[in-house]
């Protein structure tokens, strides 16, 4: 036995070879082959991600008691489990290195559900720090041109001017402020001329603030309204034509709250689940180069040239920590996947 250390963590293997075939992806819990599906199931999940398998997981931890069978089967179109959750391990000058191709960290402030799903399955010791070393000398690379974080703030932010041909009311704003400062807040306080579209929003933005005091409830650990009810008039007054099949309850949690935003705040009318970031920040005014410079800063082109909507692109760019304190796992995010079926095994007693 001799001791192998990944992430500053000494673990004993007889080889590093052995260190890394002990974490392998798991096979599906719930066999799948067409000779042996059964008629019917009580559960069918498609896709072995993690959402798939915590639902597998949580459906089989709701049993009753040991005999009680519930019977799941999950559908998973690839070879492998985890989904986007994939880490390879490999060896390179003898250190066992990880290589993320999909999730790779987290926050305890940003992700507490995940942080409880970790106490559960007790991988609390397998937590590792994930630096990201953010600070103002970490140096960025655009059009060519190479300089820190501290060089990019000189001068009321001036490298952006010369690197991009931004238009007047676009100079001197740190880009990454540009959404969560400006934008959001343009269309939180709808600042556009037309005033029954400003009413709708007043409305959205009252039931908004609400879920926020919720939710900052929540997230201090004191006690919260899980749910907020919208009365008739708040649903006439900012879903009009759509009320009738409108939800009155509200979900208070973090994609209730943006699943809110994206349905009740609306630009020129016009819901946010209907326009993709480029085509609102565009209609907007904000030129070109400067939606390229957003985009390039941000990390996340897809969310402003994909198709996704404008609504669902302000939940990923605004949850992204800015001044992260990110962690992982010691042998990388799939080794929660591949826990959580360990325990789906354990839970299902019933293989077929
Ligand atoms: C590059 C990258 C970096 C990321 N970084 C982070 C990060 O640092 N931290 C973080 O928290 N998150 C991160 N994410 C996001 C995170 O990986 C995903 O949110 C999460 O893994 C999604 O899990 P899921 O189960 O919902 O979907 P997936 O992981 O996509 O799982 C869906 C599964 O369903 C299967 N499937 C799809 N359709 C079918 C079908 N019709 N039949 C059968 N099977 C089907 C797929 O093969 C897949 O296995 C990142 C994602 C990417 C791509």
């Amino acid at each position: 036995m001799a001791h192998y250390s990944i992430n500053n963590i000494d673990r004993e293997f007889d080889s590093l070879q052995d260190l890394i075939t002990s974490t392998p992806e798991r096979d599906l819990p719930i066999f799948i082959s067409k000779t042996v599906l059964k008629d019917s199931y009580d559960v069918l999940i498609v896709g072995g991600g993690i959402a798939g398998l915590y639902a597998a997981y949580k459906i089989l931890k709701s049993k009753k008691d040991a005999n009680e069978k519930i019977q799941i089967l999950i559908l998973e179109q690839s070879k492998r489990t985890g989904g986007r959750l994939d880490t390879d391990l490999f060896i390179m000058n003898d250190n066992v290195l990880k290589e993320e191709e999909g999730g790779m960290r987290f926050t305890f402030e940003d992700m507490p559900q995940l942080l409880n799903l970790l106490v559960e399955l007790g991988l609390t010791d397998d937590i590792v720090p994930f630096p990201m070393h953010l600070d103002d000398n970490n140096r960025m690379f655009y059009r060519g041109k190479t300089f820190s974080r501290r060089e990019s703030k000189h001068n009321n932010y001036k490298i952006w001017r010369d690197l991009y041909e931004l238009k007047n009311g676009e100079k001197g704003i740190n880009p990454t402020e540009i959404i969560p400062k400006y934008v959001y807040t343009k269309i939180i306080n709808s600042t556009h001329d037309d005033q029954v579209f400003a009413d709708e929003n007043t409305v959205a933005r009252q039931v908004l603030d609400r879920l926020n005091t919720a939710h900052k409830k929540y997230l201090s650990g004191a006690a919260y309204d899980k749910t907020i009810v919208l009365s008739q008039k708040e649903i006439q007054a900012i879903y009009g034509d759509h009320a009738e099949s409108t939800t009155k309850h509200i979900e208070v949690s973090a994609p209730g709250i943006w699943q809110f935003f994206r349905l009740a705040f609306k630009w020129k009318g016009i819901g946010l689940n209907k326009w993709t970031l480029w085509a609102l920040l565009a209609d907007m005014g904000y030129s070109n180069e400067c939606i390229q410079m957003m985009a390039k800063v941000s990390g996340f082109n897809g969310t402003y040239f994909s198709t996704m909507n404008a609504g669902e692109a302000f939940q990923l760019l605004m949850e992204f920590p800015t001044e992260p304190d990110f962690k992982s796992l010691r042998y990388g995010f799939s080794q929660l996947t591949n826990v959580l079926i360990d325990r789906i095994s354990e839970l299902n007693t019933d293989h077929c």
